[in-house]
């Protein structure tokens, strides 16, 4: 078993334990690389799935402070507001009362993008930058030209998104091609039926400690932690 695997086992092995369910492999790829890393406990709940590497497995490009707070605070309100809306829309299932529906139903698309976001994030950064598959690169050469004008499509893109937001490249069917998108909070300007593959999360809270304003410098960091294994593989898993 090398550094690779070790990790990635170890990460599986902490999800596991954090999250204390069966079903944590569901989602699992052959690699360990996991998209759905929490999916539900066996009382039908979201889950906050473990960092898959240390908190400061990232260091010096995202600083272990900024991981700890992000994880463990900004991301666990995320799953614990994503829960209170499903529990609130199965209770207004059940009373046939929806006159709060409009209410849970932004509380479901704001937490529940929020959280499934931050999974995909935690899971296309680590401590090894592995390898472009040939077919992510063939996708991003037929999409975008070339690698470099990838690179400054996102950056640009990213780093301009008003307020807080994201960075988004997603795999979108119709045109069997890849875009690169902006989200607002973490639901608005979407396109639909697209699947993300590589998201940088640009709200102040991934930053502000070690970049403060500098939007661009912490996304010219996040560069360097991609994980391109991980992007290979949720590619990999949009087409298929
Ligand atoms: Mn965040």
């Amino acid at each position: 078993m090398n550094k690779r695997e070790f990790l990635r086992t170890s990460a599986l092995l902490g999800a596991g334990l954090a999250a204390g369910v069966a079903n944590i492999s569901r989602g699992a790829t052959p690699g360990g690389f996991t998209y759905n890393a929490s999916g539900l406990n066996q009382a039908g709940e979201y889950v906050l799935p473990a960092l898959p590497y240390a908190y400061n497995a990232l260091e010096p490009y995202i600083d272990e402070a900024t991981m700890k707070l992000h994880h463990d605070i900004h991301h666990a309100s995320y799953v614990k507001g994503l829960n209170a809306a499903t529990k609130k829309i199965a209770e207004a299932l059940d009373s046939g009362d929806f006159s709060l529906i409009k209410h849970w139903e932004r509380e479901l698309a704001f937490h529940g993008a929020g959280h499934f976001l931050h999974n995909l994030f935690w899971n296309n950064m680590g401590p090894s930058a592995g390898k472009r598959s040939q077919k992510l690169e063939d996708y991003i050469t037929k999409s975008f030209g070339s690698f470099d004008r990838f690179t400054a499509l996102f950056k640009q893109a990213t780093t301009s998104v008003e307020g807080s937001g994201w960075g988004i490249l997603a795999y979108q069917p119709e045109s069997d091609r890849l875009v690169v998108l902006q989200a607002e909070k973490h639901q608005n300007l979407t396109q639909w039926v697209t699947t993300p593959i590589l998201v940088c999360d640009v709200w102040e809270h991934a930053y502000y400690l070690k970049y403060q304003n500098k939007r661009a410098d912490y996304i010219t960091a996040f560069m360097q932690v991609i994980n391109w294994d991980a992007v290979s593989e949720n590619l990999e898993r949009a087409i298929n």
